[in-house]
This record gives C-alpha cells, sequence and structure tokens, in this order.
C-alpha cells in the first residue's frame, strides 16, 4: 500500500495525549437531530440495481431506530428525478431531502465529485434556515458524502462521524476481472475524510484495520459496530409456502443470488458452479434451480446481458432464472425458499444479504472475504470457500446439501446475534462521545483564527514564533 502524503491540516491538534473516546456515561449528551449524509443514494431507492444496495438499507434502518429514541434524523441525498418532492417524510422522525446538484439524470458516480460544492451549498443553507446549533452530529456515508460532512463540520462546530460502507483501497487490491479500479481522486478523497472525521465507523474488526493500517486512521476514533439485520422481517418460515409463492418446485435444489449484478458480485461464479454440479450429476438437471436476484450495476451496467450470455455458453439456462430486485417481504420469501444461499464476490465490507439468508433459516456458501467472515460463521452457519474455483463452490454447496438441518439452525443462531437495534446503541454512544469530546475542546479542533495561529506556531522548525 502506497504510504502516507498529506500534511495534516493545521487545526488538527498537534502535540499532546488524546483523551479516552469515551467520557463516563453520566456527562453524555444525546443528540436531538442529526444531519445524515447519502449524496450518491437515496434511502427511498429500491436496493439490488444501480447504486442501491447495503448502504441503503442501513441508513433506512438506522434512521428510523434513531427516529424512534426521539432523535431526529434528516437525510440529505441528491435528487435524481424532477419528479421527486423537495422533502418527504420516509418515516415518523426521518425526512429525506432532495437535494439539487447537477442534472437530475445521466450523472454516474464518478461524476459527482463535480457535484458536491452545489450539494455542500444546499445543505449548509438548509441548516441556516434554523437557530444555531440545529443539528447536534453528521453522519456521513461513503466518501463523497464524507467530503460534504467535512464542511458541515467545521461550519456548524459538530462531529463528523464517517462510514466508508467501501474502500477504494481494498476494492482495489480484491479487482474482480473486468472491472475498473477505483479513481485515485477516491483513494485522496477517502484519505481526507478519514483525516477530518471525529470518529470512523467499520463494521468489522478488518475494515477498522484497513482503516487504521491503509488509511492511517486514529485507532483511538475508528470503532466497530457491526450493521444489523431486521429479525421480524427475515425469519424462518414454512418453506414449502415460500416455494409455492416464489414459483419453484417442491422437490426443487435451490440455489439463490441475490444481490447488485457487476463483477465484484460475481453472480458467474455461481452459474459456473451450477454447471460443474450437473455435469457431475446430470440426474440434478431435473431438480436444479438457480435464481439470480438484482439487476445491473456499477461496471455490469456496460454489459447486461452478459451474465444472461454466460448462463447460453455454459448450458444452463434451463435451470437459471433472473429477477428483477425484490422489496424485502418478497426478498425473504425468497431466501426461504432456498436451499443454500451463495455470496460468491470477490469482497465484501460486510455481506447483509448473507445476514439476511440466515435469518430466514437458509446456510450461506460465501468466499472467505472480507466481512463475509463475520457474516458467517464458517461451518456452522454456513461454509467459506477460499479461492475462486468453480468445482470449490460446487463442492461446498452439495456438503451443505447433505447438512442442511444442522446448517439450517446454525444459521438462524448465528444471526440472532445481529440487530440494527445493537447497531443503532452503538452509533448514538460513538455521537454522545464525540459530542462531549468537541464540547470540551478535546478532540479534534475546530478551525477558529486562534487555533490556525497557534498551530502555525508548532508547525515552524524549531517551535519558533515568526510573528
Ligand atoms: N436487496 C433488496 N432487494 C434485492 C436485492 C438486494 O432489497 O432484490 C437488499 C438486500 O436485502 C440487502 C442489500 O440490498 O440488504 C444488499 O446489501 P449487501 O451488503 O449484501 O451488498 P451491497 O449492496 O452493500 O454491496
Amino acid at each position: 500500500m502506497p504510504a502516507r502524503r498529506h500534511p495534516r491540516p493545521p487545526w488538527r491538534g498537534a502535540g499532546g495525549p488524546l483523551p479516552s473516546v469515551h467520557p463516563p456515561a453520566a456527562e453524555l449528551r444525546l443528540p436531538g437531530r442529526v444531519a445524515t449524509l447519502s449524496v450518491h443514494t437515496s434511502p427511498l431507492d429500491q436496493p439490488g440495481a444501480g447504486d442501491a444496495g447495503g448502504m441503503n438499507v442501513y441508513v433506512v434502518e438506522v434512521s428510523r431506530r434513531l427516529a424512534e429514541r426521539g432523535i431526529a434524523v434528516d437525510v440529505f441525498t441528491r435528487a435524481t428525478s424532477s419528479d421527486l418532492p423537495p422533502v418527504v417524510e420516509m418515516s415518523p422522525g426521518v425526512t429525506v431531502r432532495h437535494v439539487s446538484a447537477g442534472p437530475f439524470e445521466g450523472l454516474g458516480k464518478d461524476d459527482l465529485p463535480a457535484q458536491l460544492c452545489a450539494f455542500t451549498a444546499a445543505v449548509l443553507r438548509e441548516e441556516a434556515q434554523h437557530e444555531p446549533g440545529h443539528f447536534d452530529v453528521v453522519h456521513s456515508h461513503y466518501w463523497l458524502s464524507g467530503q460534504v460532512g467535512w464542511l458541515a463540520r467545521d461550519r456548524w462546530g459538530v462531529p463528523l462521524v464517517h462510514s466508508a460502507h467501501t474502500l477504494a483501497k481494498v476494492k482495489n487490491a480484491a479487482l474482480a476481472e473486468g472491472d475498473a479500479p477505483e479513481p485515485l481522486a477516491r483513494v485522496i478523497g477517502e484519505e481526507q475524510v478519514v483525516d477530518e472525521a471525529d470518529r470512523l465507523v467499520a463494521n468489522t474488526a478488518d475494515e477498522a484495520d484497513q482503516l487504521v493500517r491503509w488509511y492511517d486512521a486514529d485507532p483511538r476514533r475508528t470503532l466497530v459496530v457491526p450493521p444489523g439485520v431486521d429479525l421480524q422481517r427475515f425469519s424462518p418460515g414454512d418453506r414449502q409456502a415460500a416455494r409455492r409463492r416464489v414459483g419453484v418446485p417442491a422437490d426443487a435444489v435451490v440455489l439463490l443470488f441475490v444481490g447488485r449484478i457487476q463483477p465484484l458480485k460475481a453472480p458467474d461464479l455461481l452459474l459456473q458452479a451450477a454447471a460443474r454440479m450437473l455435469a457431475d450429476d446430470p440426474a440434478l438437471r431435473d431438480r436444479l434451480q438457480v435464481l439470480v436476484v438484482g439487476a445491473p450495476s456499477g461496471s455490469g451496467l456496460a454489459e447486461p446481458q452478459r451474465l444472461q450470455e454466460l448462463a447460453v455458453r455454459l448450458g444452463v439456462t434451463d435451470v437459471v432464472r433472473f429477477l428483477p430486485p425484490q422489496p424485502p417481504e418478497q426478498l425473504a420469501e425468497h431466501y426461504r425458499a432456498a436451499d443454500v444461499a451463495v455470496v460468491p464476490s470477490h469482497n465484501e465490507s460486510f455481506g447483509l444479504v448473507a445476514l439476511e439468508a440466515q435469518a430466514c433459516g437458509t446456510p450461506v456458501v460465501a468466499a472467505a472475504v472480507g466481512g463475509l467472515h463475520t457474516a458467517v460463521d464458517d461451518g456452522v452457519s454456513g461454509l467459506l470457500v477460499e479461492g475462486r474455483d468453480p468445482a470449490d463452490y460446487a463442492a461446498a454447496i452439495r456438503r451443505v446439501l447433505t447438512r442442511r438441518e444442522l446448517l439450517a439452525a446454525g444459521a438462524r443462531r448465528h444471526a440472532s446475534r445481529f440487530s440494527w437495534d445493537r447497531t443503532v446503541d452503538s452509533l448514538v454512544d460513538a455521537y454522545a462521545a464525540a459530542m462531549a469530546e468537541m464540547a470540551a475542546g478535546t478532540g479534534r479542533l475546530l478551525p477558529t483564527r486562534e487555533h490556525a495561529a497557534r498551530d502555525a506556531v508548532r508547525l515552524l522548525p524549531g517551535g519558533t514564533a515568526a510573528r
């Protein structure tokens, strides 16, 4: 990994040990209102296509639960259609604000850095209509929002809590064949946000470690908060009834892929594994059903028919069904109908799909990468596969099928350890601790003239003043 590069901003607070990030609970004030930034994708979008996926689900679930605890949430997201009303109440206490920044349609994620100034201006102007102190915290999601959050933090004097969701350096290190590397501008942008945030929220200990080792994040400001799963919505149910509802025969062997269709997610590996299973056991053809739920996304948009063409080449079109993105209730039925959910991604910062499938009592065969080490309890709730050989996936799927009931029980147990309420408990703690630190002036400093002047003196060789 490239070594570090940027000088630290002068108000970063040179010298002196940093205080603990957790002041005693009694001293903590809870936030009343959070500004949540989700520049490039809206919590109102259907996940499973384009830029909408796990991050959207995260923002929806966390915002709703914060509001239920009396913490209002304003989610700022870029308007992508002229039909969108400027303000939508997503759920009680959660307001989605559609920000006009650039043309509504036709902008990809890579075009958005040019719109960040317009986006930031709109966020600052919305806040300026209220009394000072309207927001207590800014929580940014993905580096583009982090860039906006960094400015809002400095202007409002409130802490910036940042969730990266994915990291360019990590993505580039596990690039799928045919996928373009993430641009250097994103790497630099992420490094800046890591420098500027008061708290960095990582999904797993692995991600926290990547932030520290690859992005030089301050470990004292980096915390691990696992995402959750809605255990009411994603719950075990009658498999045969679910099969009837999704149109799968009672005796079928059902393999399920759920996610955005793009090289990173590698649904092609599932098709190859299915072809291998059929080659090894031709009699399986009468019963095998491979369901692929999702729509093209990212670099997958350039060749939207690629997976269908692969199915033709592999001679498996008769056993594969492609389905459009499904809303959560229908998705749960698909998880319940499946024998095995397969998550063969090149990388995942967590992998909510794996957790949701397990919550429905369906074991998972997943790549032994990134957050999937946490999302799947290897050998207990499913199997993790090293490498990307379709034969290994076929073998793992067969192993899961032979002890499905045992693994299904392990899957439910493992998923029940995660909940969005627990995620929100930790986030509220992090918000309150960062607020207390800022109020006490013990954390990262705000960019006042006084601080800049003091740090300018410190930065001179030998520490001598030049004024
Ligand atoms: N999803 C959905 N409908 C679909 C496909 C996916 O609602 O048809 C949701 C799914 O429930 C999950 C999220 O999209 O919560 C995908 O999250 P994951 O962490 O698996 O992948 P990401 O999209 O973040 O890369």
